[in-house]
């Protein structure tokens, strides 16, 4: 099989050095200032999604402290040199305690005790992301003198909006897509396994500049490609069937994601040839009920609305059954967070979120296909992130 890599650029095209570094201490200001309304003294974030973003920390093992005048990332000792470098340069003011378990245990008793030395504290933990078992054994060390509050999706509602120095890592994330497709298009005219695809992609990605892939990169062909989230397997992808490839890459922790549904073995520019009959007929359908979807999103307009612009099209094919997943989420340093855009989403879209647009149509034993581009919510509109083309059938 002809080598993908060597069509690409070299190493790190896209690395952090060469993206204007993310300012932390707002995130952290504005993190207290939800923490007065909820009336805590002290709040304990254990996500590490959370942590990295508050304070740029990016290990394996940590939680963040904060209360009105201090903020402590506690973690151990494998992270003494990195956890420093990292919150430096993020800006943030806060003290890092790389300590042995034991002393962790201490220090969180002294910071919890601290807090309450004006009576009974308010202690905020993230209910979502404690385990039972934490919790009650804060519960037990600290029910004297504080009180534990459970929150929900704090953190995660101010990561919804992405600033300049965010979305410069989310579209180099698209970009190295883009770049890592268009390199291993013309391996799929040479029988590759879906397995070997995946590969070849991911090594792609990573050779380009990118941390790693942003999830399991799925390659589906053929009557695979029925199953939305089908792993990729040893089976040989056919020239001239239908491959869903739907993958992504993370910069700097910011994710990317977008699925191409392409024809094996068709050159650049060549549009015959593709799929015939149902196949195509979905494929068309995708294309255009993912038009209708990306046209709805901008500033203002509820989730639900851009889930049922995709929803009518591929409706009034009749094969609304056959479209079996929501129609888009939140990308950022989770490749799935806020908002939603399914059909019973709350959230209201408004500029500076990014978002996926992706309907797809599945015919078991036929095959599939699905579209999705990572878009960025404007007042308007939307701005589109991944950039490479899709396959249309000819008219
Ligand atoms: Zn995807
Ligand atoms: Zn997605």
């Amino acid at each position: 099989m002809r080598g993908v890599a060597a069509s690409a650029p070299p190493f790190g095209a896209a690395n952090r050095a060469s993206l204007p570094p993310v300012d932390r201490q707002p995130f952290l200001d504005r993190l207290r200032e939800q923490m007065v309304r909820r009336r805590l003294d002290l709040l304990v974030v254990t996500s590490l999604v959370n942590v990295r973003y508050l304070c740029g920390f990016s290990g394996s093992a940590g939680l963040l402290v904060l209360s009105e005048s201090d903020a402590v990332l506690v973690t151990d000792g494998r992270y003494g040199l990195q956890a420093p470098a990292e919150v430096a340069m993020g800006g943030a003011r806060v003290r890092v305690e790389a300590l042995a378990a034991p002393d962790q245990v201490r220090l969180l008793g002294e910071l919890v005790g601290a807090a309450a030395t004006a009576g009974r504290s308010r202690v905020g933990l993230e209910a979502e992301h404690v385990s039972w078992a934490t919790q009650r054994s804060w519960a037990t060390a600290w029910g004297r003198y504080c009180t534990l509050v459970g929150t929900v999706g704090v953190v995660e509602a101010m990561r919804q909006h992405k600033g300049p120095a965010e979305l410069a890592r989310v579209r180099s994330a698209a970009s190295l897509a883009d770049q890592a497709l268009s390199a291993c298009l013309a391996m799929l005219a040479e029988r590759p396994s879906e397995a070997e695809v995946a590969l070849a992609l991911d090594s792609t990605m990573r050779s380009l500049g990118a941390e790693a892939p942003a999830f399991s990169t799925i390659v589906a062909s053929g009557p695979n490609a029925a199953e939305p989230h089908h792993q990729p397997t040893r089976r040989a992808v056919e020239r001239g069937e239908l491959v869903v490839l739907d993958f992504g890459a993370r910069v700097d922790g910011y994710c990317s994601d977008m699925t191409r549904t392409v024809v094996a073995g068709l050159e650049e520019g060549e549009r015959a040839g593709g799929p015939t009959g149902e196949l195509r007929r979905a494929l068309e359908v995708v294309l255009a009920s993912q038009d209708a979807g990306l046209a709805a999103v901008r500033g203002g307009v509820r989730g639900p609305e851009v889930d049922r612009a995709c929803r009518e099209v591929v409706g009034a094919a009749g094969l609304a059954e056959r479209f079996v997943h929501g129609t888009g989420h939140g990308v950022g340093l989770e490749v799935h967070e806020a908002p939603a855009l399914g059909a019973s989403s709350q959230d209201i879209l408004s500029p500076g979120q990014v978002v996926t647009v992706e309907p797809g149509v599945y015919l078991p034993g036929v095959g599939g296909a699905r579209t999705e581009d990572t878009v960025v919510v404007t007042e308007h509109g939307c701005e589109v992130l991944t950039l490479s083309p899709k396959y249309r059938p000819v008219p």
